[in-house]
């Protein structure tokens, strides 16, 4: 007899591609049924056969105060009571704007949108836009979303030219986008002495969350500062991920760098769609209707998103919230390292804030993309299952940084460190 869940993906690769609207979640890396939930609550999901998990998803990171908080939920159901778009100014979208200006001192100006990826394609725009240059350096590994000019993969050497990531992609988008290895800041020096005065941007992920989690190697982000100030590059902050986890002030507060624009996303929506694109006021004033670069949206700003991000962060600021949830990924993560080392497993791993990264490789640390690559897919794909069997639910993909909210309390860590003891003592060898 197949599970619900089976059921509901049978019928959903009749309707949707590949039975998902999101590709990564179609489960292709890890093999197996993708899981259809029907509920979250706090640190937990229960599936459509009633199964309950601890879930490090959280939606691919929004969820920083958990499923289903009360206040979050509440403040969406008051808000939608009272008209659900206007296309028009609304005062949540100055409470908003407000809350994260006071988390994040660079952001003087900023603009609303509806996703990470429509933050990163304007910060794109934008940056050319100011800076009168095309070229734009992005590094191996990060992911800005599915942006034209960002989907690109690096050619064999530094300096040659991206080439398209996906057929769709015109070469000739591509062509202005340099990649580099990330945490390299020798191969970033050489792209600058070649085409220093041509780059309107450096686009990064300040602690990488798309090849898993890998933060910054020291001197890495302040060498970029440097370079762009050097150049007149802009430097791009795409804290879609890292923002609001990191630290609360993102990982340009934890760093201490401060970047001349930043992408958000995710957390700043608390579950529903909301991005944002923020910095200093003298280049985002260049965006329309103050400047000449278009940048428009029909729901931005939109009043349920807004109420949704802004509860969010109320409650993830209020005295000791974040810094509790720091404490219990800084727990999950030692104590899986402790579990994996008894049962001898190498795993290598990661924390940035409440980030974390698992890799099962000898390297230690896992600096950049080729580490990732090389760590042991078949054992993940067995943890992986092991975990979800035990109810525990990781990203179906090696790739994919966990993320843990202020809801991930005593019973849940527990509950995961339990299940990983058993898994890492099943593995195969
Ligand atoms: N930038 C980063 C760093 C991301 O992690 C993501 C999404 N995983 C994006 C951009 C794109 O955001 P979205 O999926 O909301 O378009």
């Amino acid at each position: 007899m197949p599970t619900r869940s089976e059921q509901l993906f049978t019928e959903a690769r009749q309707h949707l591609v590949g039975g998902v609207n999101s590709a990564v979640r179609a489960f292709r890396s890890v093999g197996g049924t993708p899981v259809f939930f029907r509920r979250g609550e706090g640190a937990w999901l229960e599936d459509v056969d009633g199964r309950r998990y601890v879930d490090y998803v959280l939606s691919y990171g929004p969820l920083a105060v958990g499923h289903a908080h009360p206040e979050v939920v509440r403040a969406i159901q008051e808000t939608a009571a009272l008209g659900t778009s206007f296309g028009a100014p609304s005062e949540l979208e100055n409470v908003l704007a407000r809350s994260v200006k006071g988390l994040m001192p660079s952001i003087e100006r900023i603009r609303m949108v509806n996703s990470g990826t429509e933050a990163c394609m304007s910060a794109v725009r934008l940056a050319r836009g100011y800076t009168g240059r095309d070229r734009i350096l992005k590094f191996q590994g990060n992911y800005h979303g599915h942006v034209d000019a960002l989907l690109v993969q690096a050619g064999s050497g530094v300096l040659t030219l991206g080439i398209p990531g996906s057929p769709g992609v015109p070469a000739a988008v591509t062509e202005t986008t340099v990649t580099a290895p990330y945490n390299d800041l020798e191969a970033v020096r050489e792209v600058f002495r070649e085409y220093g005065d041509e780059l309107a941007a450096v686009l990064v992920e300040p602690v990488s969350g798309n090849m898993n989690c890998i933060p910054p190697v020291p001197g890495f982000l302040e060498g970029l500062r440097e370079l762009c100030d050097a150049s007149g590059a802009l430097l791009v902050f795409d804290e879609v991920m890292t923002g609001f986890r990191v630290s609360l002030g993102g990982a340009q507060e934890r760093f201490g760098v401060r970047p001349d624009l930043t992408c958000l996303g995710k957390v700043i929506g608390g579950g529903l769609p909301v991005g944002a694109l923020g910095g200093r006021a003298e280049v985002m004033d260049h965006l329309a209707p103050t400047g000449p670069v278009y940048q428009a949206g029909t729901l931005s700003g939109n009043p349920l998103a807004m109420a949704s991000g802004i509860a969010t962060l109320d409650v993830l600021g209020r005295e000791g919230a974040h810094a509790a949830a720091e404490a219990a990924t800084r727990e999950l993560v030692e104590g899986l390292r402790a579990r994996a080392e008894a049962a001898g497993i190498p795993l290598s791993t990661h924390q940035a804030g409440t980030m974390f990264g698992l890799f099962f490789t000898e390297t230690d640390p896992v600096t950049g993309f080729d580490d990732v690559a090389a760590a042991d897919a078949e054992r993940f794909r067995h943890f992986f299952h092991g975990m979800l069997e035990a109810g525990v639910y990781l990203a179906p993909s090696a790739f994919e940084a966990g993320f843990v909210s202020t809801a991930h309390d005593r019973v849940a860590l527990d509950h995961t460190l339990e299940a990983a003891e058993r898994v890492f003592a099943g593995l195969p060898r």
